[in-house]
Formats: C-alpha cells, sequence, structure tokens
C-alpha cells in the first residue's frame, strides 16, 4: 500500500495520542482526504488528533524523527486544498487534525479577551463570547464547521472585516509546535507588548506550513445592542461604492457589513435553495446588504436605515431597498447572502476567483473582468459577490449551458491567470482571504516573486528544515 507508515511510527503515534485520538479506518478517514467543493482529493494513512499541546508535541517530534509529513486540519472548509494531505510512495502524510482541542480556556470579559483551544468550532466562540455579554465578531458562512485554528491559519476575513479588520487584527497570542516538536507559548492577552519580533504574525496565514497552533488569544469587544439590516438595490457597482462612501460618512463606525451581489447570483439561491426568498424580486441588476450595530443605549439602528437610504434614493444611490422589521428577516436577508456558494454549485461546473481592488476600482475590476471573461468564454455566466466594503469580490463564472464541464474546466488556469492580471493591474490581489494551499502555488510565484518569495522560502527553510508541515503547499523550493 502506497501510504504506509512504518509500523514503529505508527504504533508510536497511536501510544502518543491514545486510541480514541487515532482514526485508520477508510470509511472514516474519507471526508478528511477531500475538500467540500471535490476539488481536491489527497491520500493519507491515518488522521491524528491529539487532546492536548503536549500530545500534539509528540506526534510532530515523532513525524520529524520518521520525515513523516504533517498536514493539519481543522474545519476541512477551506478553498485553496491547504488541509488535503498528498501522501506518496516512500512520502506518507498524516492529518493531524485539532478536533479534540476544544476547550475554552479563559474568558476575560473585563479585558475583553478569551483563550481557547485550536478546535473550538467559531460558531461555538461566537456563542461563548455572546454568553458573557460580549462579542467575537469574525462571522463567515463556514462558521458552524471552520475552527479557531484554521480560520488562525488562513488569516480568515468574513462579512465584518469593514469594522473589525481579519483575523490578524483579533488575535492577541497563539501557542504554536513548531516543525521540532518544540512548543512555542506566545498566548498573551495584552494589547500592548513591544518585545522583539513579533512572532505570532508569522504563523497567522501560513495555511499550516510553519506548525500547528493549538490554542488562541483574541480580543473581544462590546456586544452590540440593536442591530439594522437593509437588503437594497442599487443601479450599478459605481453606485454601490457611492453608497459605501456615505455609509461610512453619514453612519461612521456603526457599518459592519457592506456585501455587494449581482442579480444573477442572487436568482441562484432562490431558485436552488430551499426556504430563500428574494427580498426584493427582481428589483435592479445587483444588490447590496448593509448592516448596522450598535452598542449605544438609545440607538436606533433601523430608523438610521430608513432615513440614510431615503437620502440615498433622492440622489441616485439606490432604487429600492428593504430594512429588516424583526431578527428574522434579517437573518433571512443573510441567508440568501451566505447561500450564494452552495447555491453555485446547481449551476454546473465553476471556476472560481478571490480577489481584492482597492474599493475604489471595484467597477473599474468588474467591467475590465467582464469584458474578459465574455470573450474568452462565450455565454460565461459570472456569478459575482463578496466582501466589497473591503475591496473583496467573490468573482466566479459558471459553465455556459452549450459548454461540457470539462472543456469549461479546461480554461480554469488560462481564464484565472488572464482574471488576476486584471486585478493585480488594478492595485489588487489574486488570493484576498482563501490564501494560497496547492491551487495557488503558482500564482504565489507569478505575483510574489524576487525578494518577497525568496525571503518566504527562507523563513520556511528556517523554522522547518525536514520541510514537514504541510509540504508543498503555499512556499516550495529551496531557500
Ligand atoms: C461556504 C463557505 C464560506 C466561506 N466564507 C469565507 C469567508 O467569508 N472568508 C474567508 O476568509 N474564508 C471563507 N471560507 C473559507 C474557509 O471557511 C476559511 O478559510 C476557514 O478559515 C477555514 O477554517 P477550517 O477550520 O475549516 O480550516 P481547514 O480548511 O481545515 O484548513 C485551512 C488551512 O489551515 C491549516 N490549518 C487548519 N487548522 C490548523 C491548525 N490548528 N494549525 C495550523 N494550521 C491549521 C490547514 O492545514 C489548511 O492549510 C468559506 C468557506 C466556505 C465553505
Amino acid at each position: 500500500m502506497v501510504n504506509e507508515l512504518p509500523g514503529p511510527v505508527a504504533a508510536a503515534l497511536k501510544a502518543a495520542v491514545g486510541a480514541e485520538g487515532y482514526v485508520d479506518d477508510p470509511a472514516i478517514l474519507a471526508p478528511h482526504l477531500a475538500e467540500w467543493r471535490g476539488l481536491f482529493r489527497g491520500a493519507a494513512p491515518v488522521l491524528v488528533a491529539p487532546g492536548s499541546a503536549a500530545e500534539a508535541a509528540r506526534v510532530i517530534g515523532l513525524c520529524a524523527a520518521a520525515r513523516v509529513g504533517v498536514v493539519p486540519q481543522g474545519g476541512n472548509t477551506g478553498l485553496v486544498g491547504g488541509a488535503i494531505p498528498h501522501s506518496r510512495p516512500g512520502h506518507p502524510e498524516i492529518i493531524l487534525s485539532a478536533a479534540r482541542l476544544n476547550r475554552i480556556r479563559e474568558l476575560d470579559a473585563a479585558n475583553y479577551t478569551v483563550v481557547a483551544e485550536s478546535g473550538v468550532i467559531l460558531a461555538a466562540l461566537q456563542a461563548a463570547a455572546t454568553a458573557a455579554g460580549r462579542l467575537f465578531p469574525l462571522s463567515l458562512a463556514a462558521e458552524g464547521s471552520c475552527q479557531l485554528g484554521g480560520v488562525v491559519s488562513t488569516n480568515a476575513g468574513g462579512t465584518a472585516v469593514i469594522r473589525y479588520g481579519t483575523t490578524r487584527d483579533l488575535v492577541l497570542g497563539l501557542e504554536v509546535v513548531l516543525p521540532d516538536g518544540s512548543v512555542l507559548d506566545r498566548l498573551r492577552v495584552l494589547r500592548k507588548d513591544n518585545t522583539g519580533y513579533d512572532l505570532r504574525q508569522l504563523f497567522i496565514g501560513a495555511e499550516g506550513t510553519l506548525g500547528f497552533i493549538t490554542a488562541v488569544s483574541c480580543k473581544l469587544f462590546p456586544a452590540p445592542r440593536t442591530s439594522g439590516t437593509a437588503w437594497v438595490a442599487v443601479p450599478t457597482p459605481a453606485a454601490a461604492i457611492g453608497l459605501l462612501a456615505a455609509a461610512r460618512e453619514r453612519l461612521g463606525d456603526e457599518v459592519t457589513a457592506f456585501e455587494l451581489m449581482s442579480r444573477l447570483a442572487v436568482d441562484l439561491v432562490v431558485r436552488h435553495i430551499a426556504g430563500a426568498r428574494d427580498p426584493l424580486p427582481g428589483a435592479g441588476p445587483w444588490y447590496v446588504l448593509l448592516e448596522l450595530a450598535s452598542s449605544r443605549e438609545g440607538a436606533h439602528p433601523e430608523a438610521d436605515l430608513e432615513a440614510f437610504l431615503g437620502w440615498a434614493s433622492d440622489r441616485g444611490l439606490a432604487t429600492d431597498a428593504a430594512v429588516a422589521a424583526s431578527g428574522a428577516q434579517q437573518a433571512a436577508f443573510w441567508r440568501v447572502r451566505h447561500a450564494m456558494s452552495e447555491a453555485q454549485k446547481h449551476a454546473g461546473a465553476s471556476i472560481k476567483h478571490d480577489v481584492s481592488v482597492p474599493v475604489s476600482r471595484i467597477d473599474a475590476f468588474l467591467e475590465q473582468a467582464g469584458a474578459y471573461v465574455a470573450g474568452r468564454i462565450p455565454g460565461v455566466r459570472v456569478v459575482a459577490f463578496g466582501h466589497v466594503g473591503d475591496g473583496n469580490l467573490h468573482y466566479n463564472l459558471s459553465q455556459p449551458e452549450a459548454l461540457a464541464a470539462a472543456d469549461f474546466l479546461a480554461l480554469w488556469g488560462e481564464v484565472s491567470a488572464g482574471v488576476h492580471d486584471i486585478a493585480v493591474g488594478l492595485g489588487g490581489s489574486f488570493s484576498a482571504e482563501h490564501g494560497i494551499g496547492s491551487l495557488k502555488v503558482g500564482e504565489l510565484q507569478r505575483w510574489r516573486g524576487g525578494t518577497e518569495y525568496r525571503l518566504m522560502q527562507a523563513l520556511k527553510a528556517t523554522i522547518d528544515p525536514l520541510g514537514i508541515m504541510n509540504p508543498g503547499k503555499v512556499v516550495t523550493g529551496p531557500a
């Protein structure tokens, strides 16, 4: 069997974590070997799930000694193949799962901080903060499955970046098992700590290539008392950008989400997702989901939204709008937004892009990319949506009805390179929030080559000289 571990290594790993943390049954392993979109499938002889940082350190120490690859896995909701192992003959890779590291170690409401283990599900962390009268603001459609270690390792963004920043802005400290099996204990809960290089930043967004995160200390925020959510029809992306600028000027920091969606993206959700309803049926070509939240006593976000949207429609920035009248209606609006990736699966094969550009160039990007993809793939359906308040668009393409899926997918490399050229040409990025994983290794070399890439290789070689952590992902090749 190509994936086998040497017998003594397998026995030592099992002894390190106990039977409950050691899985070699192919049926149980199977879902851990494929990414949810089906784009990546891999192989591994075992999944090992330590119950503590000490156990994780023993596992990685054993793997280093035996030159066995270690692929960290959280909720396996990543979108670039980062958590999928690829064992080859003579080069076994194990999955190192954080699933049993699921304790919240300390929540200090007065310090506005929480220390949690890396396998805590994001929604559980949000709930723990809420129960303590605080807010953990990171929110994304995969929050019921993705884990704290995964969101830190991908520097996840989500829907509230416009107000609270990305995961990088929310992390105060980390506990990490390094590739030699030692533990970096930098789990501090301080907002001010200028003591040398900020090592925590190296591991945030490293996608498991520099170590295995076992615990994280995070910032918390005042819990909002009230929130208001509007579904707004806008005539053009340029009007959406005008609406965003006006919302920030007139409503200030209370703007917590500003999501842009194309008509086609909304149509797919309404057509394919059970129970989803169009908040403004047929109202226009583009929509914005705008949310305000306030911790102030006496705040009235719904009334503020009504007044603001009246002002905006007088200036042609909005053509129609619905302000949610209840929590259930707010949830229904968000459901449409969150179901977009799922709904697109029903429209056949897709080629996806996760790009960012300066907010002021969103409409230029949509125009240039639209002309490019229509010329290259006649009949292609553009399903564009995203966290446009951060300049981030999921610029997804669904196969034309007249083209076979395989022929469409064969164009992925060429078309993605063209779309990335346009984003980068406008001062943007070819990977806004999903990272590099396996999918974008070549693009990282193409766009971050030279000094920046060499420095990344040097860091990788210094921290992981044996190259056992998540082999082949993100940065490859010698320093
Ligand atoms: C429907 C849907 C919506 C999404 N929306 C967003 C969004 O809005 N914003 C966004 O940024 N992302 C989004 N994503 C992508 C994904 O949810 C995030 O990247 C998430 O952070 C991954 O967390 P995870 O626990 O599932 O990690 P995994 O997928 O298991 O792993 C992701 C990467 O992190 C590494 N890793 C995982 N755990 C650890 C650990 N403990 N230590 C070291 N490395 C580790 C893995 O090796 C891999 O490289 C979405 C995904 C889906 C399916």
